[in-house]
């Protein structure tokens, strides 16, 4: 009873717990930029299960008291770690309606919200200038973009050799082949889970300093095994340096081969927004699969990405759900047919919001002001004493390093950058990740929030300069 009656008075009094929200969130944004990008992740779990409840307001003070002030600053115009979105403002109200109309997005038979899904699909093939013939859904992440794509291109693959995996598994074939120059991990971890193993990705070489798969090796590589299915993953957009696999010469391989391309463009498929990096993704319309995520570039709250596919039929025999009950002609095979879930939140509002707000206007703004902020955060590193670009800027990832203080033969190592990075977080103006580029110990700062501007360089700038001599002091 007494659960029921706490519900009770906070629907009752459920503007007054709203308005908190409301509250907590306006001032989560004015302190923002003064937040520290990164927060000591340690506590000592001090709550258990209340026996009664507390009620709504007492549970968000008592979250407040607790935690909000030692979440990072992960939504502002300096974190720089990984390639960490924001979310605009549009997208924030549609993400809290998502929650107010709870539908289940797992068909389209019993609510409108289904074709809303379709229309933002539609919507985003315009933005990314994609023909008709792709069809897609939404997804947690381009992860499971990714799954979804290759789970299409394992169904196609073992058909050429006449095994319907769906149905029959894997284990009479033989090992598939996957080719591709510089994957995304989560391509990996895809294989995995898909069956397919790590191993059956065949490393294809890159042009010489870059990401960027040789053709004439992919060319090889796909004459060698003409006989057997393969599937090229071709990279729009690493995470190191923004390189891009030539797509279009990669699409052209096809008339001569018969694979499957499936493209990871997780972030780089925004070049599309813009007139001055679009030629980056030409080809793109080529591919069989495709993937892309929102909760990066276009700047919708965690978790969101799309799968994009022009074979909606391999993906049904992949990911139909109880076949007995729908039978064999599906009219309209909707989500539950089409993606690993089967309930499934409306994840499309947020997209659907922040589309119609900001229209393909406010995406080449995002993507323009991005990368301009990139380009003059590599200039500056270009003319630095104290760090080397190890990578033109692409596009909105600056890929650089530490120039070595000590004796030439002293290489630079991991925990070189690992100490830099430690001094850069306790600063807590910027925060940046690590990485390995071609061998050597790298630092990444990527830049996808709509928040970033022009002054952001200058405070990230000088915290740069800060933490070297800090580290250096050290050192
Ligand atoms: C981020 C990223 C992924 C994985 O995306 P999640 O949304 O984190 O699952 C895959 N590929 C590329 C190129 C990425 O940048």
């Amino acid at each position: 009873m007494a659960m029921v009656s706490k519900m009770q008075a906070d629907q009752q009094d459920l503007a007054a717990l709203l308005n908190r929200v409301v509250q907590e969130s306006l001032q989560f944004f004015a302190g923002l930029e003064e937040r520290p990008v990164a927060a000591q992740a340690k506590t000592e779990a001090v709550e258990s299960l209340p026996s009664d409840g507390r009620g709504g307001l007492q549970a968000l003070e008592r979250f407040q008291q607790l935690y909000a002030k030692k979440l990072s600053a992960s939504a502002g115009p300096r974190y720089l770690g990984f390639v960490t979105g924001g979310a605009t403002p549009a997208s924030i109200a549609g993400d809290w309606l998502v929650s107010v109309y709870d539908q289940n997005l797992s068909g389209i038979s019993d609510s409108i919200a289904g074709y809303v899904e379709l229309e933002t699909i539609a919507m985003l093939r315009e933005l990314f200038l994609l023909p008709d013939d792709f069809s897609g859904a939404f997804v947690s992440g381009a992860t499971m973009a990714n799954f979804v794509g290759l789970a299409q291109a394992r169904q196609w693959a073992a058909r050429k050799q006449g095994v319907d995996v769906a149905n029959d598994g894997l284990y009479q074939l033989p090992p598939l082949k996957i080719a591709s120059g510089a994957p995304h991990s989560s391509i990996y971890k895809s294989l995995s889970m898909l069956g397919i193993g790590r191993k059956s990705m065949h490393l294809i070489p890159c042009q010489p300093n870059r990401e960027a798969i040789d053709i004439a090796a992919l060319r090889a590589f796909l004459e060698e095994h003409r006989n057997e299915p393969c599937v090229v993953v071709a990279n729009a957009g690493t995470v190191n340096t923004v390189d891009y696999d030539d797509l279009a010469a990669i699409a052209r391989l096809k008339s001569d081969y018969a694979f499957w391309l499936h493209v990871d463009a997780a972030f780089g498929g925004f070049a599309a927004c813009s007139p001055r990096f679009s030629h980056l993704v030409n080809g793109l319309e080529h591919a069989d699969s495709i993937t892309i995520d929102a909760h990066k570039w276009l700047n919708v709250p965690y978790d969101s990405a799309m799968q994009f596919t022009r074979h909606k039929s391999l993906q049904v025999d992949v990911f139909q759900n109880n076949a007995a009950y729908l039978g064999s002609a599906i009219a309209q095979p909707e989500f539950a047919h089409l993606t690993p879930e089967n309930s499934r939140r409306f994840r499309a509002l947020p997209a659907w919001f922040s589309l119609q707000a900001y229209g393909r206007a406010g995406y080449k703004e995002i993507v323009e002001s991005n990368a301009e902020v990139a380009r003059l955060l590599g200039e500056k590193i270009a003319g630095s004493d104290s760090f080397e670009l190890l990578a033109p800027v692409r596009l909105n990832v600056v890929c650089f390093s530490l120039k070595r203080k000590t004796r030439a033969e002293e290489s630079l190592t991991m925990n070189d950058i690992t100490r830099f990075l430690g001094q850069l977080s306790r600063d807590g103006r910027v925060f940046m990740t690590p990485t390995n580029y071609q061998g050597s110990p790298a630092i990444r700062a990527a830049f996808s929030n709509w928040r970033t501007v022009g002054q952001d360089v200058d405070v990230i700038w000088q915290a740069l300069c800060d933490s070297f001599a800090e580290y250096s002091r050290e050192g």
